[in-house]
């Protein structure tokens, strides 16, 4: 049957349901009111515009009037504001231009969206201060960044579009500060995850004011001082207020509808309102939340728009009812990924649940894609469930591929799976998108561990009075390490046990990188009486990201050229592309060739780089200067040599050598010692290897070489591997597969050749020893080893070690 239908507001929910109206029924008459000049724009898309990601104005629009009365048939009133709605008579009074008219409808849809907040602070209306919400506000700010050119900015506000409006002025070279009242941004996430972007936010160069709301506003000359509430005033030519949203119920208040305590207007499963003839969708409607079916408001765009497209089927019969929302959402903050779906911790606790209890949160470090294929990045994934196996939320925090994830998971809990349906969903996998256990697997297997009783993790401010247990690497210590955590490497742990045994019956909270090998640790301590055992949550990664200070920049902060000297001194090296520890070795290689007081500037993909080279620089007696980040490059400047002469000495007068004697001969064993050897010499150190046994093996030429040797001298020579090409791997072999696929994969993964490796020893000074001992006993001879070994006998290894403070036996 045909109906003259009205829709007020043309924007997401409403000219998605005006759309699909016409296409149901030909011969309804449609009008879309819309007090703006603009039909369905791309109001998430407005960010991008002003920091010139999305070049051209027209991208914003999606639909005219005159296409929507075109294609759809559509009568389209722009400028005109419905002002008023009478129920009995089924009509609604429009205002424009001055004049008002009325419109009688069949069924009348609210789509009214929200307004962006101004709550009554002093000086609110001062000059230079802006909203962004629609195209006259884009217009306003794009030409403001255009013309004036302003250097300097702030965001109040740190909520997604505060934040991708921080990020945008930052790209137009403007100094930009986020104003935060709360002590985190991006409220749907819970504070831990809101760290790391407050890290990278500050490794923008963007400053950030946490727990400290706006107190005034006033105009200074043509700029506006902020006045904090702790009394600190920024000078800012540029505001931007994006505190919040309040829906736009009033036409719906007035004319008698049920609204909630919120102003939002309350809808049934049908999305009718308390009048059988009108219906709402969008920000301004109150919708059941889909985990706690509580009624809550979720101002995003996807619900807007499915809600549109539903009440449009609904108004021809289709009584389909709307099953909730749960905040899925995703947002780009600088070189990260944010997204969200269901609960939060915080949420959680305010509902006086009690964690552990009654519900479990964890988080874990995973990579974007397989390891050893190029460019995989971290991401920090946040899981909550509780004891009946249910997913209650999820945050992710990563550079790739979060998006995916997150979707996965609200999949999941849309279509009731639990942690059981994470653990078994096959997704899609090739190494360049995925690992064979999809990081959304790995939740579930983590989730289902927990409630087994198999792992426990332990939060970064959970630690103080417990014992921290690091399994990395000695090369890793190096770099990073918790202040008085005890060292064991997870190949030694069951060999050392006997070394904690004092720690039997307290609190041992184990940390690697990111959490495999603590996990693996954790479970040989339990299988070995230990009782009170954790994980540290996302690893050493997670926790210097935790640890993280922000600093205050000024546009004065990195300047060009940050030592003084002449460009042309500046020396360039890239290292984008590998992967910790390469970035780190091809520093030290560069810097060895430079003269004290050079400068080199760094670019580097890795993360981890951008994050630990400060420490590097501290402990090898160079000259941190500055970091920053350019798309996802992170651009370090060091000027070799210390600036702080009492430092380095106290750090020198300690021996500070490293030993390590390597007996085995299998190929990955050589690869771990020498990597060890390298990010040791990296680090300054003097290292020495001291190589006896099938160590020697490592050391012997490939190629056959003619000497005079006894029969059973022959023999033994005959069944060793000669040379770095034969050596076999410990374990997974396969009569030599297993090492040519390892091989295979470090190419891949930009880890050196064991060839490589011990060139890059050589050249870091690394001191490769034989022992002749051993050169007797299996009847190897000097001619048959490698150039650069130096031949010596153990005291010389003695000596050595007396000066080091590290002895490693592989
Ligand atoms: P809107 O799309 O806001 O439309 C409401 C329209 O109603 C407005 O044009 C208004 O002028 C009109 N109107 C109001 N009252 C009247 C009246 N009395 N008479 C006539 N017309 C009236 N959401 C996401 O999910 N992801 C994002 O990345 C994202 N980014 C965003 C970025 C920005 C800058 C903004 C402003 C919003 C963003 N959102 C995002 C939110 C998303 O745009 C909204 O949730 C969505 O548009 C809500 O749809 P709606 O139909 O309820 O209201």
């Amino acid at each position: 049957m045909s109906k003259k239908i009205i829709i007020v507001g043309g924007v997401a929910g409403g000219a998605s349901a005006a759309a699909r109206l016409r296409r149901l029924d030909e011969t309804s008459e449609i009008i879309v009111f819309e007090r703006g000049g603009y039909i369905s724009f791309a109001n998430c898309g407005l960010p991008y515009y002003v920091g010139d990601v999305i070049k051209e104005r027209e991208a914003l629009l999606l639909q005219t009037p005159e296409a929507m009365k075109e294609k759809f048939n559509i009568d389209v009133r722009i400028h005109s504001e419905v002002i008023s709605i009478n129920r009995d008579k089924q009509e609604v009074m429009v205002q424009v231009e001055g004049r008002t008219y009325q419109e009688s409808y069949d069924e009348l849809i609210l789509a009214t969206g929200s307004s962006p907040l101004k709550p009554a602070i002093e000086g609110i209306d001062s000059k230079g201060i802006h909203v962004l919400w629609n195209i006259d506000d884009v217009d306003t700010i794009r030409t403001l960044v255009d013309q004036e050119k302003p250097k300097s900015a702030a965001v109040i506000g740190g909520g997604f579009i505060g934040l991708e409006m921080a990020e945008n002025l930052h790209a137009r070279d403007i100094q930009v500060s986020i104003v935060e009242a709360q002590d985190q941004v991006m409220a749907p996430i819970d504070k831990e995850m809101a760290n790391l972007l407050h890290e990278n936010i500050d490794m923008n160069g963007v400053n950030l004011y946490l727990n400290n709301g706006v107190q005034s506003f006033s105009n200074v000359d043509n700029q506006v001082q902020i006045t904090l509430q702790d009394g600190q005033r920024l000078l800012v030519d540029l505001v931007i207020l994006s505190i919040g949203v309040r829906p736009n119920s009033n036409l719906a208040k007035e004319c008698g509808l049920e609204i909630n305590q919120r102003s939002g207007i309350v809808v049934d499963k049908t999305l009718r309102t308390s009048d059988p003839h009108i219906w709402a969708v969008g920000d301004v409607i109150e919708v059941d939340h889909f985990i706690t079916k509580e009624k809550t408001m979720i101002p995003l765009a996807g619900p807007a728009n499915k809600q549109g497209r539903m009440v449009a089927d609904n108004i021809y019969g289709a009584n389909k009812e709307y099953k909730g929302s749960m905040g899925t959402s995703v947002a780009k903050v600088f070189d990260l990924t944010v997204a969200a779906t269901g609960l939060n911790e915080k949420t959680l606790k305010a509902q006086g649940l009690e964690k552990n209890k009654d519900y479990y949160a964890f988080i874990i470090s995973q990579k974007s894609h397989a390891g050893y294929y190029p460019l995989a990045t971290p991401m920090f994934l946040k899981l909550l469930f509780n004891a009946q196996k249910e997913i209650l939320g999820a945050q992710i925090v990563g550079q790739d591929n979060v998006d995916k994830r997150i979707d996965t998971i609200a999949t999941t809990i849309s279509n009731g799976g639990n942690i059981d349906t994470l653990q078994e969903l096959e997704l899609a996998y090739a190494p360049p998108y995925s690992s064979a256990k999809d990081p959304v697997n790995m939740l579930g297997f983590v989730a289902e561990n927990i409630l087994s009783g198999k792992v426990k993790f332990t939060s970064y401010n959970e630690l103080e009075g417990k014992i921290i247990l690091d399994v990395t690497e000695e090369s890793e210590r190096l770099i990073f390490a918790i202040d008085n955590s005890k060292h064991i490497p997870l190949g030694q742990l069951r060999n050392r046990l006997g070394e904690l045994n004092e720690y039997k019956d307290q609190e041992i909270v184990i940390y690697c990188a990111i959490g495999v090998r603590s996990y693996n640790a954790a479970r040989i301590l339990m299988g070995h009486g230990f009782s009170k055992v954790s994980v540290l949550e996302g690893g050493s990664s997670f926790y210097k990201s935790m640890m993280h200070k922000p600093t205050i920049h000024t546009n004065q902060d990195i300047p060009s050229n940050p030592c003084g000297c002449d460009t042309k001194d500046i020396q360039i090296l890239d290292c984008c592309g590998l992967q910790c520890p390469g970035p780190i070795m091809k520093v030290n290689d560069v810097l060895k060739a430079m003269n004290p007081g050079e400068v080199l500037r760094v670019s580097a993909t890795d993360m981890g780089f951008a994050r630990d080279v400060e420490n590097w620089c501290a402990r090898t007696g160079n000259t941190f200067i500055s970091k920053e980040r350019d798309g996802k490059q992170n651009i370090v400047t060091i000027q070799k040599g210390s600036n702080q002469p009492n430092k380095q000495e106290t750090l020198t007068s300690l021996p500070q050598g490293k030993t390590i004697i390597v007996f085995d001969g299998d190929m990955d064993k050589a690869m771990a010692s020498f990597i060890i050897a390298n990010g040791a010499a990296a680090m300054g150190r003097p290292v020495t290897m001291f190589f006896t046994f099938w160590g020697l093996n490592i050391l012997r030429k490939k190629e056959k070489v003619k000497v005079k040797k006894t029969f059973i001298e022959t023999m033994f020579g005959k069944m060793m591997p000669r040379g770095v090409d034969q050596l076999k791997l410990s374990n997974m072999n396969m009569m030599g597969m297993g090492s040519k696929m390892m091989k295979m994969v470090m190419k891949q993964k930009n880890v050196a050749s064991l060839d490589q490796l011990i060139e890059d020893a050589k050249r870091n000074g690394v001191k490769l020893v034989a022992c002749t001992m051993s050169m007797d006993v299996m009847g190897i001879k000097e001619e048959e080893l490698i150039d650069g070994v130096e031949l010596a006998g153990v005291a010389s290894y003695l000596a050595d070690a007396e000066n080091s403070n590290v002895n490693l036996f592989i």
